[in-house]
């Protein structure tokens, strides 16, 4: 079986790829063609665990291709997956042009049925709009191609985008076509030979689940944040809290870190949209809205705590920052809460000298010169006034204090992910602040 696969970013490349792996024929379409021609020499663009490995094993295997053709793709596919970004637009709803814009080629070269399967996030409605699209395309061309649209939202996570994907804990597939559910039974069945549910339902309940479950996690993490923030009023230990909560069945030890605010290419301009697309029909998410404001107060809450301790006087002071991309295992910067604190140290006067395991280059496009890089962790915190970690790779959880002695000007550190242990840090005679936890040696 051949399928298409519109979109070669982080979840059409690991949706070709692991769909190659099945099996299956698979031409991955892009319009950038630089990622392309990276792509056909065996240049993975983005860095996700294990990619380059399945990437390149079904590349040789004549199962994956790339093209900057869709036309070239559409021969003989029964499907094509559309994984097109879908970014937010000025008034905060999702921007569907290329979504549509990939429904117009389709519509314009289409030569016999296909079934058009939306994996992008989309507001409720945009099957139907893909639909039309296509159907005004065939009719300029005065022709009539059956067809079904389908929706599929994707739940991967970056990074452990091909574990989630080859071994998913539910696929959710909206479509009223038998023939399209047919299908999508037997694209999927070799991913849920462990019992996982495929579970099928009408299309805008599929189109409203993907982004009530991103809705539904980032309200835990903004919950966990405000009882972070109530716990260093009260002077409780919110890793306490969380313990103690997470033990409990009904809610579960995930997604209840508190932090520096949930960023990514996605919660955020999911929440966003959902917010959006029910306002525009009379009805306002409270809770959803009140998730997004205590997120962008948990953003800019570690550089007031930075602010705080130097009294303001940041101009000149000198910061390492561990920990640039949204989360670990992945070189993503969109909306990372690492770029919010580096502008506002930035703006406050203070130097930066950063570093990242994987988003050196990705931070580069973001902040450019603006910033230092340094090649390691320890360079990174050479004659610094403090060291704040905004990410939480693992590279980062043991510290060598020797080297921190060393080399730091001051000893300080900031934990935007409560990594380190304040009874350690009193050991070592660190002054060190958290998140919803007591704070050592604040002066
Ligand atoms: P991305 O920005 O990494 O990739 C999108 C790709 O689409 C880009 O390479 C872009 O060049 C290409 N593109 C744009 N218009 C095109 C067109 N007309 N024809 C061919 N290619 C075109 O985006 P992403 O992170 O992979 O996300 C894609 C969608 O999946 C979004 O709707 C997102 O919300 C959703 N999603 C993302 C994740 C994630 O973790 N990244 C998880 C689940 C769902």
């Amino acid at each position: 079986m051949k399928i298409s696969v519109v979109g070669t970013g982080y979840v059409g490349l690991v949706t070709g790829a692991c769909f190659a792996e099945t099996g299956l024929t698979v031409t991955c379409v892009d319009t950038n063609s630089d990622k392309i021609e990276k792509l056909k020499s065996g240049i993975i663009p983005i860095y996700e665990p294990g990619l380059d490995v399945l990437v390149a094993k079904n590349c040789e295997m004549g199962r994956l291709f790339f093209t900057t053709s869709l036309v070239e793709s559409l021969k003989n596919a029964e499907a094509l997956f559309i994984a097109v970004g879908t970014p937010p637009g000025e008034d905060g709803s999702a921007d569907l042009k290329y979504v549509l814009d990939v429904a117009a080629e389709i519509g314009k070269n289409m030569q016999g049925y296909l079934v058009v399967i939306n994996k992008s996030t989309v507001p409720i409605g945009t099957a139907q709009k893909v639909r039309e699209v296509i159907i005004s395309e065939q009719r300029k061309r005065g022709v009539n191609i059956p067809f079904d649209v389908a929706s599929n939202p994707e739940f991967l996570k970056e990074g452990a985008a091909i574990e989630d994907f080859l071994k998913p804990e539910r696929i959710v597939i909206g479509t009223d076509s038998e023939e399209a559910e047919k299908l999508m039974r037997k694209l999927y069945k070799p991913f849920l030979l462990n019992g996982h549910p495929i579970i099928f339902m009408d299309i805008p309940s599929a189109e409203l689940t993907k982004y009530a479950a991103n809705a539904m996690l980032a309200t835990r993490i903004s919950f966990m944040n405000e009882m972070a923030n109530l716990c260093e009023i009260v002077g409780a230990d919110v890793n306490m809290v969380r313990k103690g909560i997470g033990s409990d069945s009904r809610i579960g030890n995930k997604f209840i870190y508190p932090g520096v605010g949930y960023g990514g290419s996605c919660f955020p301009k999911d929440v966003k949209a959902l917010i959006k697309s029910a306002s525009e029909k009379g009805y306002s998410l409270k809770v959803i809205e009140a998730v997004e404001k205590v997120n962008d107060a948990q953003k800019e809450l570690m550089f007031k705590k930075i602010s705080e301790y130097f009294k303001g006087h940041l101009n000149g002071k000198k910061f390492a920052i561990w920990g640039l991309s949204f989360k670990p295992n992945t070189d993503d910067m969109r909306e990372a809460p690492s770029i919010v604190i580096i502008n506002k140290l930035l703006a406050a006067g203070a130097m930066v000298k950063a570093y990242d395991p994987a988003a050196m280059d990705e931070t580069k496009k973001v902040l450019g010169s603006r910033v230092e890089y340094a090649a390691d962790p320890y360079s990174a915190v050479d004659d610094c006034d403090a060291l704040v970690l905004v990410t939480e790779w693992r590279e980062f959880r043991v510290l060598n204090f020797n080297e921190l002695n060393k080399r730091m000007k001051a000893k300080v550190i900031f934990d935007g992910r409560n990594i380190y242990e304040p009874e350690e840090m009193k050991e070592e005679g660190f002054s060190y602040v958290s998140i919803g936890r007591k704070s050592i040696g604040l002066k």
